[in-house]
């Protein structure tokens, strides 16, 4: 039979820039044959049968339009079709995107377009984009609820347990300024309800969300079987679900340590600190990164003696020292102790508290806590989907290799969030899964931020964008600065704090801004005016002429650029370049 191009839309004289197939390859039915690239999108020609290809009439660069013969085809009788196409070997090159058109059912008891395997930001948000694109969706998760780390034990439930401490924090601090409260009393059932509450409102959204745009949703643990079908063990036993498309969103789970007894309950980690069983009266926590700090801070409002280990030699270690500084200087004076340098060599459950050795610069020491949060990081779900049968290489520390379209080195699965890599935030996640939902669908998209902004939210809050000044002066670019003592900006004084810091960090070639770092109360929100600014490449003028609104914190922002161009009047300017 002649293969004809189908309806392509309004398009004609589109160039074919691919050939997927060979004289004497056997295609089933579906499977792309050709690829053309529109101005708009990148389309393939899947084949109308199953067959062997016995000759090819287009070479790359043809252009062709709607019943041009692309190709001769030998066709066989539907019976003798084979059932599932064999896995794809992993390629390391970018592969083809795939027709818009329609499919019919496939084999499994279920059938998805798209199919989403793992519901967190990445998840839900390429689920529901694709949706919203014409796909019909399905979306595999194992927990109960939608939503995955980020809405059920991560961003969300933390934020909601750091308001609960910034009051109290606030409340005590008023005590300095002529405002005394008495003693708070916590009533920890209600406060977990409430923070409860507030996951449990976001997550219910989301089912809504996914009943309104008709995605199916199959609660329960899904493995891949082979090419085009994962095999979900839910409640009623296992449900095969087929795909032509796929995106692997499955997540992150905590780092665990081997001298470490994780089974005894005095040992939690993000999950287990976001329970709020107790307040431990002493609390160690492993790790200086975000999301130790977090909990220090939650915990250390609540009445906790919080310890920190930090194996670098400073907390947080991916941003700035003189960024860190005041938020180190603020919980060195509320904490028991910041140990930096330091590692935890063993844990021992004992009756009186878990008994902990450390290693640190003044030698090996032990110490006793009621309760061990460990927060070292998080390791990719990779190798927990058998991503293997379906020809996805998985590396070794369980990521999955993706190109600038999220897809993997099979051509029809994509994988986005935690999984593909750092940073692991819900954020790029959001991103990534939209960029793999609109390429499903045949949009020409890609994953090109230039930054990403990381937040710690902490009390300073830490927040930082682009390069660092200590990456930026590694990689040998001339650096310029401005930074503003937020002790000058009359708003942050009115809050009764005076430790931020605003630094812009410009390349002086051209004076663009290339990073940012910010600490302060709110200085996660006041980071994505910068993210902004990188992306649209401003530079230190348009920065420092665009009014802010007085008096903000966000002027922080201003003063900064205006430090360095040197025509700050709020302050001395710095001495000249
Ligand atoms: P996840 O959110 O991990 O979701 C993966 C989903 O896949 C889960 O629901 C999981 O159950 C499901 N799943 C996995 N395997 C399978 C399977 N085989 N079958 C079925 N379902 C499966 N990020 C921020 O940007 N801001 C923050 O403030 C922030 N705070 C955090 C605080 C804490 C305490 C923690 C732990 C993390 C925080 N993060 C924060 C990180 C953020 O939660 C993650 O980056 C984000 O959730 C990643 O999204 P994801 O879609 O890749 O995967």
């Amino acid at each position: 039979m002649d293969v004809k191009v189908p309806d392509i839309g309004d398009f004609s004289d589109v160039p074919v820039i691919g050939i997927l197939v060979a004289v004497g390859d056997t295609v089933a039915a579906e499977d792309p044959l050709l690829e053309l690239e529109s101005d708009k999108a990148t389309m393939e020609v899947p084949s109308p049968a199953a067959g062997v290809v016995k000759e090819i009439k287009v070479s790359e660069g043809d252009k062709v339009s709607e019943g041009s013969v692309i190709m001769v085809l030998d066709a066989v009788d539907a019976g003798d079709a084979p059932a599932e196409a064999a896995p794809e070997a992993p390629s390391a090159e970018a592969p083809a995107a795939v027709a818009a058109t329609g499919t019919a059912a496939g084999p499994g008891d279920i059938h998805g377009e798209v199919v989403v395997l793992g519901s967190g930001p990445g998840g839900y948000t390429a689920a529901f984009r694709a949706a919203d694109l014409g796909k019909k969706v399905v979306l595999i998760e194992k927990d109960a609820s939608l939503g995955g780390v980020c809405l059920n034990v991560g961003c969300i439930p933390s934020k909601a347990l750091l308001h609960a401490a910034k009051v109290i924090t606030e409340a005590e601090e008023m005590g300095e300024h002529g405002i005394s409260f008495a003693k708070p009393k916590i009533k920890l059932n209600d406060l977990r309800d409430w923070k409860s509450s507030v996951v449990n409102g976001l997550t219910g959204g989301l089912s809504g969300l996914a009943k309104a745009r008709k995605v199916h949703v199959v609660n329960g643990y899904g493995r891949f079987s082979g090419p085009n079908m994962i095999e979900v063990q839910t409640d009623d036993g296992l449900t095969k679900v087929s795909f032509d498309q796929c995106i692997i969103a499955a997540g992150s789970e905590p780092v665990t340590l081997p001298f470490i007894p994780h089974d005894d309950p005095r040992v939690i980690d993000s999950t287990g600190a976001l329970e709020l069983e107790d307040i431990p009266k002493r609390l160690l926590v492993l790790g200086g990164g975000i999301i130790g700090l977090e909990m220090a801070t939650v915990y250390d409002a609540l009445g906790s003696k919080v310890t920190i280990v930090e194996f670098m030699d400073q907390i947080i270690p991916g941003a700035d020292k003189d960024i860190v500084k005041p938020l180190h200087k603020r919980i060195e004076g509320r904490y028991e102790a910041i140990l930096t340098k330091t590692k935890v060599t063993a844990v021992e459950a004992q009756k009186k508290g878990l008994k902990v050795t450390m290693e640190g610069p003044d030698g090996e020491k032990t110490d006793t806590f009621d309760k061990v949060l460990v927060a070292v990081g998080r390791k990719p779900n990779g190798k927990t989907v058998d991503a293997e049968k379906a020809g996805v290489a998985v590396d070794d520390r369980g990521f999955i290799n993706v190109d600038n379209q999220q897809r993997t080195g099979v051509a029809h699965i994509f994988a986005i969030g935690d999984v593909v890599g750092q940073p692991m935030l819900a954020h790029k996640a959001v991103h990534e899964g939209k960029v793999a939902a609109e390429v499903a669908a045949g949009e020409k998209r890609f994953f090109d931020a230039r930054v990403i902004p990381s937040v710690a939210y902490t009390d300073p809050e830490v927040a930082w964008v682009g390069l660092t000044e200590t990456e930026a002066k590694a990689q040998g670019i001339k650096v310029g600065k401005g930074s503003f003592p937020w002790a000058a900006s009359g708003r942050s004084l009115s809050l009764g704090r005076s430790e931020g810091i605003t630094k812009l960090i410009f390349d002086e070639e051209d004076d663009r801004v290339i990073g940012a770092g910010i600490v302060g109360p709110n200085a996660g929100d006041l980071i994505a005016e910068v993210a902004l600014a990188i992306e649209m490449g401003a530079d230190a003028v348009d920065l420092g002429h665009t009014i802010h609104p007085h008096p903000t914190l966000s002027e922080t922002v201003n003063f900064a650029a205006e430090m360095f161009e040197g025509t700050i009047t709020d302050l001395m300017p710095p001495k000249k370049r």
